[in-house]
């Protein structure tokens, strides 16, 4: 079988790594590969190469470096169809919606490739007399990206691009339940004339990423996962000294308005809520029907659930793939018991659905629940899977109490022809990334992406001016050239007469 390595200073290696873990063809339901797991003396070998790879890299001019992006850039675009299958492969995904992740990655290296504008200081000329002021932006050394399964791609392209272009080198730890995008991207960056030991894979699990958060050499942690993990990311991270931003897991709102457009919303719900299974952090898992709009909405939503076409992501005729793994199948399953337990109405229930050809695969059709409140676990907790709940209100200001209510705060929307909910809507609510009309409101790469509460732990969003401030620190400089003049010795704090 398959066995998928680390990447280490420019070499594919097994290092120490004896242990190793299953990765899936989730739409067969078989193993495809196995994933070897870090060990301890894997963590410091990466550490090592990435440490030893950063004085040249860090002193290459701006430019230069963004021409070796420039160049990735360029491989990306030739690959995407093949890296867009890998993800397929072991994620699920269907094929088109893999190359739309690989899409909204490239975004982040062409904002990238733009870092010798993006890194320029400040300067004041005479903030005393014969004295100027400048300050500028440097970048930080080893940094750590720890990524989810949900998008092997995208997530670590939210952050390399932009931490190399600011002159950092890199070490990834991906999701080991998808880690082949990892190597491929490895090898693409090896090709576009990555230098050794900037740009690093280690594969592995908790003792990966345990040793990453403690090494005294590591100087800032990116992650992108749930959020019990996110929490304990950036307290052990920040415990030991380092920059860290963890973005965890969503539960997102779309408030539907009783003046919608009815067939626009129900098609912007289908997408938000069934794309890529439910298992992305800005679909919408919750529709709130504002008025007399909730029975109109739940009879249109069920038409098109039931027709939904989930099959093999390689199957162009497929909307929709299976789940990651049989685990995640058992645990979204659970929640839609959990959710007739509770008593919420589900009016489509895909628990049953067998897909021909992939009987083994980890399939779950869409569910849709009705009559959700806001005391049921359905409503509470993140399900990460193709199960939609709506919960009906009397009026807007019920449903953006729900929203600003909630323990997440990643993304929400509001659908509406009115002009004046909406502008009340983006101004009030409490959630960093906000759509009117449009249900994924995810964030063009030259903007940054981000959520509030329990969906963020830190101080900087991802990618655009966000990511470039937090890859670099900033060092403030006062210069004067005397022309000879002596004033003396000064004992009091310098002001300006
Ligand atoms: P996860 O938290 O299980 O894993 C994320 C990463 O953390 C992986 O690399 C994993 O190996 C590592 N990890 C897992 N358990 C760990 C532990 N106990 N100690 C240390 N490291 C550990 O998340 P997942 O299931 O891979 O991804 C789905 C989650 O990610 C969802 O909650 C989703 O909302 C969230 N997500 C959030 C965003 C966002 O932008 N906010 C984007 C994508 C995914």
């Amino acid at each position: 079988m398959n066995m998928i390595a680390h990447y280490l200073n420019g070499q594919l290696t097994q290092g120490h790594s004896t242990r190793k873990q299953a990765v899936y063809n989730p739409a067969l339901g078989e193993p495809v590969a196995e994933v070897a797991l870090a060990e301890p003396a894997d963590v410091a070998a990466a550490v090592v190469a990435a440490k030893a790879a950063f004085p040249a890299w860090a002193d290459m001019p701006p430019l230069r470096r963004a021409r070796v992006l420039f160049k990735f850039k360029e491989l990306l675009e030739q690959h995407q169809q093949e890296l867009a299958a890998l993800i397929t492969g072991e994620h699920g995904k269907v094929h088109s919606d893999a190359m739309g992740e690989v899409a909204r990655g490239l975004e982040v290296v062409e904002f990238a490739c733009g870092i010798p504008h993006l890194l320029k200081g400040e300067y004041t000329e005479q903030v005393g007399c014969g004295v100027d002021s400048y300050s500028l932006r440097q970048p930080l050394g080893v940094v750590v990206g720890i990524t989810p399964f949900n998008f092997p791609a995208m997530v670590p392209m939210w952050m390399f691009p932009v931490a190399l272009a600011c002159g950092n080198t890199f070490i990834l730890k991906p999701s080991e339940r998808d880690p082949s995008a990892s190597l491929f991207i490895a090898d693409l960056l090896t090709q576009a004339g990555l230098p050794a030991g900037v740009f690093n894979v280690l594969q592995g699990d908790k003792l990966a990423v345990d040793g990453l958060l403690t090494h005294p050499d590591v100087q800032a942690i990116s992650f992108v996962g749930s959020t019990p993990i996110a929490q304990y990311i950036y307290e052990t991270g920040a415990r030991h000294g380092k920059r860290v931003q963890a973005l965890g897991g969503a539960k997102n709102h779309m408030v539907v308005m009783p003046d919608a457009d009815l067939e626009q919303t129900v098609d912007a719900l289908m997408g938000a809520g069934y794309g890529s299974a439910g298992e992305r952090c800005m679909a919408i898992s919750v529709a709130v029907a504002v008025g007399n709009i909730a029975n109109a909405l739940v009879a249109r939503l069920a038409e098109r659930v039931k027709q939904l076409r989930v099959g093999h992501g390689m199957d162009d005729a497929s909307e929709m793939g299976p789940l990651v793994t049989r685990e995640h199948l058992a645990k979204v399953t659970g929640y839609v018991e959990k959710g007739v337990a509770e008593g919420a109405t589900l009016v489509v229930d895909g628990r049953s659905l067998k897909v021909s050809g992939c009987e083994t695969g980890f399939f779950l059709g869409g569910c849709l629940f009705d009559h959700v409140t806001p005391d049921m676990t359905i409503y509470r907790e993140e399900i990460f899977g193709p199960v939609l709940a709506v919960v009906r209100v009397n009026s807007y200001a019920e449903a953006a109490e729900l929203i600003n209510n909630h323990a997440y705060g990643n993304g929400t929307a509001i659908f509406t022809r009115d002009g004046d909910a909406a502008r009340e809507f983006v101004h009030k609510i409490q959630v960093g990334m906000v759509g009117v009309n449009v249900p994924i409101p995810v964030p063009m790469a030259f903007h940054s992406f981000g959520g509030w509460k329990a969906s963020l732990f830190g101080d900087h969003h991802m990618h655009g001016p966000e990511g470039v401030r937090f890859y670099t620190r900033l060092k403030a400089v006062t210069s004067r050239w005397p022309t000879g003049i002596r004033a003396g010795a000064e004992f009091a704090m310098p002001t300006m007469k």
